[in-house]
């Protein structure tokens, strides 16, 4: 199955932080692919803006080099790369002086749609922000584009928005959280709004519970000076993870449009009960052989920050009163696994006896790693022997239901950077909602600091500490496995 590609509008867009990471390893491969795609116009234009000291050809060199690397093989073409990076541009700029701002000033065309990506330290947004206008480069159709973190407490991610917004206009604003551009995240509101099927089933009456797991198998070594003083609360809960939670728990939008989405998004994170202490599970992981420990990866040995946290959470409205939510994540886990399981609650009343055991319907939406979705469903037994039931997996995992080429579905830095080009923002959070986010995770961390709460230690390769099962055990629930 081929997916249709409806090219956008042409643009100039500026990537401050050019030279960096995230821009090798996620922003240009992904305008790649959607330039071999056939998304990008002819004349697009990519400029690469930060303080080294390059011109255009040597930045096409480093640029094509991250291609190299984080492309799929399958998409290396000498005729693609050659094409791809002449339209890329670079300018030497200082977000914090006033080296280079000139001469993006002369680069800027007229009449195209004008965006900037702000992949650089969020202590550098303002500065950006502030001399984008000064140099008349950014006007009322500009949009910008800004990463995680936003904020680490509402008090940072207030003075953030209020800084951005001296400048821009909320509709211009794109606060990126990549699990909204997945695939299947965003199936997740097709299937769940498209059919007649679910939305009827989709509250407390028939969901049993929630869990919503995603778990890394990496450690926090070579960026454990920027995890330590965050912590899996502030780096994976106050964002993606509440994201997620917000997809399942909304009520449906009027419309597929930004606001109505975030509206509703909006009053799940307002409906979050407070968490009691005893429902929080915080973890640490500790050395195991070759596994240097989590205090080893941030040479703090006495550091209290938490690799792992698993909680139960309420959504305290109609449709939800009663359902609990599961979430967990964490580092140096047994596998890579990121799931959303939605499990149904018993029949009524079993027809078939004792002997055909208890089954329940499971709706699991995977986001890695193989993309999809599985229905499990109860059926009997092939054969003879009385009525004996099993569950068998309705699945639609998207690799084989979009064919083994399935280049075309875009990744999700590419997908949100068109959505961008596009003026859509559906899928970035409005600032209000980051503001609900933190407003909610604040009393929890300062309840930490007031207790001086250590993590839990657990073993790597482990779904983590055994406490985190215990939070659902007590309660006759189980986790869903992390499986190697
Ligand atoms: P990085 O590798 O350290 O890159 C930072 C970039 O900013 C470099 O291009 C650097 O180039 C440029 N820069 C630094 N100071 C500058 C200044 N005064 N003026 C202009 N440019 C300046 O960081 P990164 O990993 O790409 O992360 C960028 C942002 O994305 C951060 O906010 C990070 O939290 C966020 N983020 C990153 C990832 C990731 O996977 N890497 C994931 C999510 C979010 P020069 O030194 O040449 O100026």
């Amino acid at each position: 199955m081929v997916s249709r590609v409806i090219p956008v509008d042409t643009f100039d867009l500026v990537i401050f932080g050019g030279t960096g990471d995230l821009a090798h390893r996620k922003i240009l491969p992904g305008l790649y692919r959607r330039f071999v795609a056939g998304q990008m116009p002819e004349d697009a234009r990519i400029i690469g803006a930060a303080r080294s000291d390059l011109d255009d050809e040597q930045y096409r060199t480093d640029v094509r080099a991250a291609l190299m690397e984080f492309v799929d093989r399958r998409l290396h073409s000498e005729e693609h790369f050659a094409a791809f990076l002449s339209r890329l541009h670079y300018v030497a700029i200082d977000a914090r002086g006033d080296h280079g701002w000139k001469s993006l000033h002369e680069l800027m065309r007229d009449g195209v749609v004008r965006a900037f990506y702000f992949s650089v330290a969020p202590a550098l947004f303002g500065d950006l922000a502030e001399r984008l206008h000064r140099h008349e480069i950014a006007d009322e159709a500009s949009r910008i584009v800004v990463e995680k973190p936003f904020g680490r407490d509402l008090a940072s991610a207030r003075a953030l928005n209020a800084t951005l917004a001296q400048h821009f206009d909320e509709t211009q604003i794109y606060r990126i959280d990549h699990y909204l551009g997945k695939e299947t995240v965003q199936n997740l509101m097709a299937v769940r709004f498209g059919n007649v099927l679910f939305e009827p089933l989709w509250n407390s009456q028939y969901v049993e519970h929630i869990q919503i797991t995603v778990a890394e198998t990496v450690g926090v070594a070579g960026r454990g000076s920027y995890y330590d003083k965050s912590g899996a609360m502030r780096d994976m809960v106050q964002n993606h993870l509440m994201q997620l939670l917000c997809l399942i728990a909304m009520e449906p939008p009027s419309r597929f449009d930004p606001d109505a989405v975030r509206d509703e998004k909006l009053k799940v994170i307002r409906a979050l009960e407070p968490v009691d202490p005893a429902d929080i599970v915080r973890g640490q992981y500790r050395r195991q052989g070759d596994i240097a420990a989590y205090t080893d990866d941030v040479e703090d040995l006495d550091s209290r920050t938490e690799s792992f946290i698993a909680m139960k959470l309420h959504v305290s409205n109609w449709r939800w009163a009663g359902t609990p939510f599961y979430i967990r994540t964490g580092k140096r886990l047994r596998a890579r696994q990121s799931e959303i399981a939605v499990v149904f609650k018993d029949a009524p009343h079993s027809i078939f006896g004792a002997s055909a055991g208890r089954h329940r319907n499971i709706l699991t939406i995977r986001l890695q790693p193989n993309e999809g979705m599985t229905l499990g469903v109860t059926i009997k037994e092939p054969g003879p022997g009385g009525m004996r039931l099993i569950d068998v997996p309705l699945d639609m995992t998207f690799a084989d239901a979009l064919g083994p080429d399935n280049d075309e579905v875009p990744e999700a830095y590419e997908r949100l950077i068109m959505d961008v080009v596009r003026g859509n923002q559906t899928l970035f959070m409005r600032g209000d909602e980051v503001e609900a986010a933190w407003a909610w995770t604040d009393p929890i961390i300062e309840g930490w600091q007031s207790r001086d709460d250590r993590p839990l230690s657990y073993e790597p390769c482990t779904s983590g500490p055994e406490e985190s099962a215990m939070l659902l055990h007590r309660e006759n629930r189980r986790w869903r496995e992390i499986r190697e």
